[in-house]
């Protein structure tokens, strides 16, 4: 018994490691927003111990241990660290940006990623869901961010994206055998996640984005064999026929959702599948983007074309209450109208019909409900991860109060302090 208590705390030493770290930490004086809805605890003090948050109340409620790292909050408003559900961390897109990296090796690409990870974090993205990656990059690159040697936030991942031969990816299968071993070799490299694209994608020159390529036996083995290995399936899709199919099957979530129907909405609706609208990726604000990385003209106007439909679907999950995350198949720190995409795309949300805590909650904790990680993060609560992010406003009156990000704090490490620069590590 002693041994193994000994073993338990020399474990725990040794796992909290990173810069800028205090056992305890002291958030003190800022305004915590009540991100379920409600009044915000003005001057209050977050108390974190390790990685998770002991104590959150009014300053004068709450006693700060002597030995405490404090930090000043004074006139800044804490949110929980932000959830950016549809990243690529080693994008390349049809551009002169993406021609550059054709030959990339997968040493290459690995570090490429281990800087995306670090501005992701530093852009108060604390967590991500990642919806492909090329060759398991990403596996090794959570374990190396859970190590301590990378930076980057935490990762849920579905691997490498699945598609049929000639479809929206990379890793063809035909036939549910292929499917179920394509689907099963994911799993057993760290997805907790199953990618598949059921239709034709904005970046495809060849095939159509309303088609349904997939049998039904393809698609119902491959999600009934993630389900038995409590994995969820999303699907890259933007076509009625293919979502109808997903949905017969017991599809956990769509990205995107281009040219969605009501009666596809509806169903989503009924069943509490998750959207992931990437409204960035098709709206007037992301043609600068793909501008400035040299996209061809072919795909400049599958934009504009997508974008219209695009639109009023989001407008339309909006009103129906359909159950969104957020995400934006762009870097989440991708600079977007003068902010980050992730910033960006919560801002259209609000556009779109959302109110602005409605936005929030979209970007913290309706992505940890849908990951089945809301124990642990998405909300500024006693016994969460302290992934803590702190702006200059209050986000639950204007949304743009996201561009002033200035602290980001994952697992009770600091990774970015505006005030204090010096006190970072890296
Ligand atoms: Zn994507």
């Amino acid at each position: 018994m002693k041994i193994s208590r000994f073993a338990i705390a020399l474990a725990a030493s040794v796992s909290f490691v990173g810069p800028a770290f205090a056992a305890t930490t002291a958030l003190v004086g800022g305004n915590v927003v009540a991100i379920d809805g409600g009044a915000p605890i003005t001057d209050a003090t977050v108390l974190i111990d390790g990685e998770r948050i002991v104590q959150v109340g009014p300053s004068a409620s709450v006693a700060v241990p002597a030995d405490a790292k404090i930090v000043p909050m004074k006139g800044k408003w804490l949110i929980p660290g932000l959830m950016n559900m549809h990243v690529h961390l080693g994008l390349k897109l049809p551009s002169a940006t993406g021609n550059a990296l054709l030959n990339e090796t997968d040493a290459e690409e690995a570090l490429r990623m281990a800087e995306n990870a670090r501005k992701t974090l530093q852009a108060g993205v604390t967590t991500v869901r990642l919806t492909h990656e090329d060759h398991g990059i990403d596996f090794a690159l959570d374990r190396s961010i859970k190590a301590g040697e990378a930076v980057g936030p935490r990762i849920q991942s579905a691997g490498e994206l699945i598609v049929p031969t000639g479809g929206h990816g990379f890793l063809e299968a035909d036939g549910a055998a292929e499917f179920s071993k394509a689907a099963r070799t994911q799993i057993k490299r760290g997805a907790t996640w199953i990618k598949i694209a059921i239709s034709g994608g904005i970046s495809d020159t060849h095939g159509s984005i309303s088609a349904a390529p997939m049998t039904d036996d393809e698609l119902s083995t491959l999600i009934e064999v993630a389900h038995r290995n409590g994995v969820k399936v999303t699907a890259h899709n933007g076509s009625t026929e293919a979502a109808l199919q997903a949905l017969k099957f017991g599809i956990d979530c769509f990205e995107h959702g281009y040219h969605l129907n009501d009666e596809v909405l509806k169903q989503m609706k009924a069943k509490g599948v998750w959207l992931v609208p990437t409204a960035v990726v098709s709206q007037p604000g992301a043609y600068e983007f793909y501008k400035k990385i040299g996209s061809p003209d072919w795909y400049l106007d599958r934009v504009a074309s997508t974008g219209k439909d695009h639109w009023a679907m989001l407008q339309k999950a909006i009103r129906m209450n359909i159950n969104i995350a957020l995400g934006t198949d762009q870097f989440p720190f991708e600079p977007n109208g003068g902010t980050t995409a992730t910033v960006a795309e919560a801002e259209l949300y609000v556009k779109a019909g959302m109110t602005p805590l409605q936005a929030l909650q979209a970007a913290t904790i309706q992505p940890a409900k849908m990951l089945g990680m809301d124990k642990d993060v998405g909300r500024i609560k006693v016994g969460q991860y302290a992934d803590i992010v702190a702006v200059d406003a209050d986000p639950t009156q204007d949304i743009a109060a996201l561009r002033t990000i200035g602290f980001v704090m994952k697992g009770g490490t600091i990774y970015r302090d505006d005030a204090n620069p010096a006190e970072i590590a890296r």
